[in-house]
């Protein structure tokens, strides 16, 4: 039922503008999305009233509704995709942007991108060059590929190599490797999508090297290896291995192509993490293809890169489709940069974010809690209790589900709020705070917290136990 007196009392748009508590806003933000602010905070009166739910008489007047108005346009001007601290302690969180950017990658996107570059320009010649030739040469070096193509991501590589070998016949892969990523990457799709025909071999749990054998006809195009990422087998339970694969495709003329999925170029059991074969050594193995995504152990952007056999890196690289999948140049930097970093291994995993923090070992984790806890204490807020405990953290991004590294973690918990109410206002904070909620309560793993999130953690906690 519409209140009209109340209806009649709504603040005209012009009233709403002039008042104070929007000068700041009309200062700072575009005129136009102040204006749409203010319709919204009007209109959005209008429709509680006729749904009979008018507001108090204090929030009909224009200094009320200015007040909300300037809160509404500061959030539209907000940017949508924004940075936030990591306190869960999945490393590689895809919903979180997978891998932090080393300095030096952020840097070189910086410096070449505010500039004119050499993209598709051969500077020795003066003529036209190729996108594909910047990471080309860093990537045979690392990992002594023969050639080398990046294109948007691992499932857009996959694609490609697929589309381009096997458009039209036959790919056999085991039952086992069937596996869908997330974000609906799934390998049957995908392959139906490129065109080419799924040839399923063995079971669920085993495939043995004689079951591609008698897969093989004259419609076979490749074998392919997928690495399972997300979730592991335990039990009875048996795959065939690189080399026997590999083998088997010399002897039958087929190639071979491993999609290692996370791929990674240091030996991660050095961190005491299980043991995954490295990029280096699938192709040692002699895969003939090998592709991996670059945000995800690698620690660069997104990116799908392609190394193996010159031949068949020649044949994806012209496929027109390839044009579609192109990498920009943004990553082209970033990547560049990330990959030279991998000249030195140590010098990797100190800058590349993702590996420092999966090296970091649990004594220091443990120190750097400690340090934490001392200046959240120093707050002297008798509503905030913190404490330090032992947890564990999870590698992320599809690659080790099973390894679950040490490491410390903050309890935190607010006198009057419950634990969810903290999560998600920690979560609603100017710079979001993710954390893990567990049984009740509310933790924060140090292994994923950056040196530089500390002052806004301790900003937020004081705010919400002031
Ligand atoms: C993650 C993953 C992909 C997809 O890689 P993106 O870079 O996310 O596109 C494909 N295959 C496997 C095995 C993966 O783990």
């Amino acid at each position: 039922m519409a209140d009209q007196n109340a209806l009649s009392r709504l603040p005209k748009i012009d009233q709403v503008l002039a008042q104070a508590a929007l000068a700041e806003a009309l200062d700072q933000l575009p005129r136009a999305l102040v204006l749409r602010a203010a319709r919204q905070s009007v209109d959005q009166l209008r429709r509680d009233i006729i749904h009979g739910a008018a507001p108090p008489e204090a929030e009909l007047s224009a200094q009320a509704v200015a007040a909300r108005a300037a809160d509404l346009a500061r959030q539209m001007a907000r940017p949508s995709l924004r940075g936030l601290i990591n306190a869960t302690g999945v490393v590689v969180h895809t919903n979180l942007g997978r891998s932090v950017l080393a300095e030096q990658a952020i840097a070189r996107i910086v410096a070449t991108n505010g500039s004119y570059s050499n993209l598709e320009y051969n500077l020795e010649g003066g003529r036209r060059g190729s996108r594909y030739e910047h990471v080309a040469g860093v990537l045979r070096e690392i990992t002594g590929a023969e050639a080398a193509l990046v294109v948007n991501n691992n499932a857009a590589a996959v694609f490609l190599a697929l589309q381009s070998l096997a458009a039209g016949r036959e790919v056999i892969v085991s039952r086992g490797q069937l596996v869908e990523i997330g974000g609906s990457f799934r390998i049957p799709d995908v392959m139906a999508r490129s065109g080419a025909i799924l040839r399923e071999v063995g079971a669920t749990n085993k495939t043995h090297i004689h079951d591609y054998e008698r897969a093989i006809s004259d419609q076979t195009a490749l074998l392919l290896k997928v690495h399972t990422s997300n979730f592991a087998v335990v039990g009875f339970h048996q795959e065939v291995a690189l080399p026997e694969l590999v083998a088997l495709g010399r002897k039958r003329g087929l190639p071979v192509m491993d999609d290692l999925g996370s791929g990674c170029f240091v030996d991660l059991a050095a961190f005491g993490l299980p043991r995954e074969p490295t990029v280096q050594d699938a192709l040692a193995m002699g895969a003939d293809l090998v592709a991996f995504s670059g945000d995800k152990l690698l620690g660069g952007p997104q990116a799908g890169i392609l190394l193996g056999r010159a031949d068949l890196i020649g044949l994806l690289r012209q496929n027109p489709i390839n044009r579609a999948l192109r990498i920009d140049k943004l990553t082209l930097a970033a990547l560049e940069a990330t990959l030279e970093l991998y000249r030195d291994p140590q010098k990797a995993i100190e800058q590349i974010p993702t590996l420092r923090m999966l090296s970091t070992p649990y004594d220091e984790l443990a120190t750097r809690a400690a340090a934490l806890l001392r200046k959240l204490r120093a707050l002297k807020l008798p509503r905030l209790a913190v404490r330090g405990l032992r947890g564990t953290s999870l590698v992320g991004g599809g690659a080790l589900p099973l390894a679950a590294p040490d490491s410390r973690l903050l309890e935190v918990a607010i006198e009057g709020r419950s634990a969810t109410a903290l999560e998600a206002a920690l979560r609603a904070w100017r710079k979001p705070i993710i954390c893990r909620l567990d049984d009740g309560r509310l933790l924060m793993d140090m292994r994923t917290i950056l040196p530089a999130d500390w002052a806004e953690i301790i900003a937020a906690c004081k705010a919400l136990a002031a």
